[in-house]
């Protein structure tokens, strides 16, 4: 019986740049058509550290060189922008390699809002640094002109903060859904979605804000009804004691022992720690539901129960 399979790819399943990301796609591809050719469902969630990066600082230049004829992009456009060229992207390798395996599926990217609190702690503290580094002039007029939160990084210059709140649900969730019912690959909430709060009537407002994609997922794969959440990194398993010399590497991880080794700080914040966390709350959020955390070109296997970390109750 196949699987309705909720997969996060990280950073490495899109590498750092343009041409980077286009050779990357490939590799990715074949990993998930091979859970597709295994009968299993899927549903592909990415992030998009880099290419908003590279997006974000492109749209600061422009504004930079003629700022009589731009103003400052919103994080939330830079967020919808990168969804955009990574979906293309992904929707091409993954068409060739279905069609190299005479597999006829169609793929499509769902741009994604994703609802945020305005009321979340995180946006009175804001902690992710992002886009290029500016001087204490740049900084000072952002933060007169557009309310910009600027910290100085360790000497090297002045950086915009944004808040890294948590999602709370997909605005398109239903089209997202209806999509899957009529057997098509989605891609969606890349980057954690577009982060938006409801505000008078219908309207969504972007926030200035960036969502662990790790999080997002755990979100999508709940609100598709996922049976398993796959996160695909850049190691094959969750260790503790993570690069000292009694560093163990772990088959199984059920909720409680992980909230004991999160509690013992043996997973980095911003990388491990929220994939355990989205692992731990999708695991528990029905029975029956499975995580696993492994490298992409072990997807396969891991899903065979092979490798990876597996998290359930
Ligand atoms: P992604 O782009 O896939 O989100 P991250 O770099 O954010 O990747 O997170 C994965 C990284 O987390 C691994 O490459 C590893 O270096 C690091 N890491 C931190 N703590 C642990 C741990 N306890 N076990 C395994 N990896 C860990
Ligand atoms: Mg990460």
């Amino acid at each position: 019986m196949g699987k309705r399979i909720v997969i996060a790819l990280g950073g490495n399943a899109l590498g750092n740049n343009l041409p980077e990301q286009m050779i990357a796609v490939k590799q990715t591809a074949k990993a998930i058509v091979d859970l597709i050719e295994e009968g299993h469902e899927v549903i592909i969630a990415h992030g998009n550290g880099p290419q908003v990066g590279m997006i974000q600082k492109a749209m600061a230049e422009l504004t930079r060189s003629e700022p009589e004829k731009y103003i400052p992009c919103p994080l939330s456009v830079c967020v919808a922008m990168s969804q955009g060229y990574i979906g293309y992207d992904l929707q091409n390798a993954l068409r060739e390699e279905l069609l190299d395996r005479g597999i006829n599926k169609g793929v499509a990217t769902v741009l994604t809002q994703v609802e945020v609190d305005p009321e979340d702690k995180a946006f009175q503290n804001p902690t992710k640094p992002i886009g290029a580094f500016m001087t204490k002039e740049e900084a000072d007029k952002l933060v007169a002109e557009r309310g910009y939160n600027v910290i100085e990084d360790a000497g090297r210059g002045y950086r915009r903060v944004v808040a890294s709140p948590k999602p709370q649900s997909i605005i398109e969730i239903q089209s997202i859904r209806d999509m899957v019912a009529a057997g098509l690959v989605v891609v969606a909430c890349g980057g954690g979605g577009i982060p938006v709060y409801k505000t008078e009537g219908h309207h969504l407002k972007g926030a200035a804000a960036v969502i662990d994609k790790d999080f997002a997922s755990c979100v999508l794969a709940q609100q598709v009804e996922a049976d398993t959440l796959i996160i695909l990194t850049a190691v094959e398993k969750v260790a503790i004691n993570f690069g000292k010399p009694d560093e163990k590497w772990l088959d199984e991880l059920t909720p409680d022992e992980a909230r004991k080794y999160i509690g013992e700080g043996h997973f980095a914040p911003g990388s491990m720690l929220p994939k355990v966390q989205a692992a731990v709350e999708f695991a528990e959020s029905a029975p029956g539901r499975s995580a696993l955390i492994t490298l992409l070109e072990k997807a396969k296997d891991g899903v065979a129960g092979k490798t990876g970390t597996a998290i359930h109750q």
